[in-house]
């Protein structure tokens, strides 16, 4: 890349550091609507200081009440755009350091929204800025949008849409390089039956909140003794894994113990449900739950549910169960499949269905898939730009979660972690490298050129 441009943002490091820092002392939560604030006051105000930030900087800037922000460079009626968003995840428990209150440690601004998706977002800013100060021609404008509800229901980027000519192509800098350009489709269901009146009796059973969480415990009273809790102890041995019981007046507590993670990542985690229906089926369970053993137990690829597929640029279809309740003498349990594209999804609907006789299903989401080929212009200059800046290996890869992205019809997330960096979005301790994010600027400003410049 021009070396003008390198030097201008190696310019900004201290001023994006202390522009990051001062974003993060903002709790931008998703809080009561007000006037102007569809997303409560706090978020109103980052949106605020954003466009303050951008204005001085001499950007157009424009906002679109309280919902999202955009900021423009160039006056080409034909844009590419960049995606970030404002609003943050709550702090949640466990942080070392006040998490609005950034802390700056071995490289790294600690603190909520450093890497999600604030500094990714600000990288991008001082990109655009980077390009303007050198005064680089535009043959297309290039338009940031700054959302202020990516992490809840996606409101800012409809009301955007309604209200603002969407452009056709773009990137956004809110998940990890080299670049997401698949994202699977889904679906949802909800699966219920009456529990069997013969075999293992099951007392109680209450696991899982969310349809895309893998959960990593799950606890059930049984009907039973000594005898029982040794039958479980002999399980426990025989699979290697880690159950426990407990022996009260009012039966047997048995707790199967998983590796929780997120529905759209097993690879590595441990379902305590599925862990929980198959010592369940071995203690001699009968009726739906002795179903969903044999249909489901500990498999994440949905082969017992006959849907079982994967394609090269999407990989493998992923399942899981996030929620098993027992009320009222029936069972409930969710099912939150991640799909390659090219599947057929109403025909895995229809296999799952079959394979779970006897339950109602009940389908409460199903989202299309999205892909942006690897051969078209934008993926293959995102990929040279990063290639380019990094001397890292650049390769399309697909998701099982979603990014802003997809509300761009030719929509790519690109940045701002990379391959190697920890990953803790949404975590306790999320930071972000400044390394990283200097490296991630510069290779926004290079994409930007190679999609834009005259
Ligand atoms: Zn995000």
């Amino acid at each position: 890349m021009d070396q003008k441009i390198s030097a201008l943002i190696d310019s900004y490091r201290d001023e994006l550091v202390a522009t990051l820092v001062r974003w993060i002392s903002i709790p931008s939560l998703k809080d009561t609507p007000a006037p102007g604030a569809p997303f409560g006051g706090e978020v109103r105000r980052m949106l605020d200081m954003a466009m303050a930030d951008a204005s001085a900087m001499g950007f157009a800037v424009r906002d679109y009440e309280g919902y999202a922000c955009d900021i423009t460079l160039g006056d080409a009626p034909e844009a590419v755009a960049v995606l970030g968003h404002l609003d943050i995840v709550p702090a949640g428990d466990g942080w070392q350091t006040p998490p609005f209150t950034a802390v700056i440690e071995d490289g790294k601004v600690i603190g909520r929204g450093s890497i999600d998706d604030k500094g990714p977002s600000l990288a991008a800013l001082y990109a655009m800025r980077a390009i303007k100060e050198a005064g680089v021609p535009l043959k297309k404008s290039i338009r940031m949008i700054l959302g202020c509800d990516e992490e809840s229901g996606w409101e800012d980027m409809e009301y955007y849409a309604a209200h603002a000519d969407m452009p056709e192509a773009g990137f956004s800098p809110d998940a990890s390089f080299p670049i997401i350009n698949t994202e699977k489709a889904m679906l949802h269901a909800y699966i219920s039956a009456p529990l069997a009146t013969t075999g293992l009796k099951v007392k109680q059973l209450w696991t899982g909140e969310r349809l895309n969480v893998i959960p990593g415990e799950c606890k059930a009273l049984l009907e039973g003794g000594a005898e029982l809790a040794e039958k479980v102890a002999a399980y426990a041995a025989k699979v290697s894994l880690p159950y426990t019981s407990e022996i009260t007046a009012e039966g047997v507590w048995v707790t199967a113990e998983g590796i929780p993670g997120h529905s759209a990542y097993p690879e590595g985690r441990r379902n305590a449900i599925g862990m929980m229906l198959l010592l369940l089926k071995e203690l001699g369970v009968e009726g739906p739950l002795l179903t969903l053993a044999n249909v489901y137990g500990m498999e994440h690829d949905g082969a017992s549910l006959g849907c079982a597929c994967r394609d090269d640029v999407s990989g493998p279809l992923t399942c899981n169960m996030g929620i098993l309740h027992l009320e009222n003498g029936a069972i409930t349990a969710t099912l939150d499949m991640r799909v390659p594209v090219t599947a057929d999804l109403d025909q895995l609907e229809k296999n799952a269905r079959a394979a779970l006789e006897g339950f109602a299903f009940t389908t409460v989401e199903k989202k299309e898939p999205h892909h942006v080929p690897a051969e078209g212009e934008l993926v293959s200059q995102l990929l040279a730009a990063y290639h380019e800046e990094s001397g890292l290996d650049a390769y399309p890869t697909s998701t099982g979660g979603g990014t802003y992205a997809k509300v761009l019809k030719q929509g790519v997330a690109f940045g701002a972690a990379f391959p190697a960096d920890e990953d803790l979005a949404h975590q306790a301790g999320e930071y972000a490298r400044i390394d990283g994010l200097m490296m991630a600027a510069k290779i926004y400003a290079n994409a930007l050129l190679r999609l834009c410049a005259e």
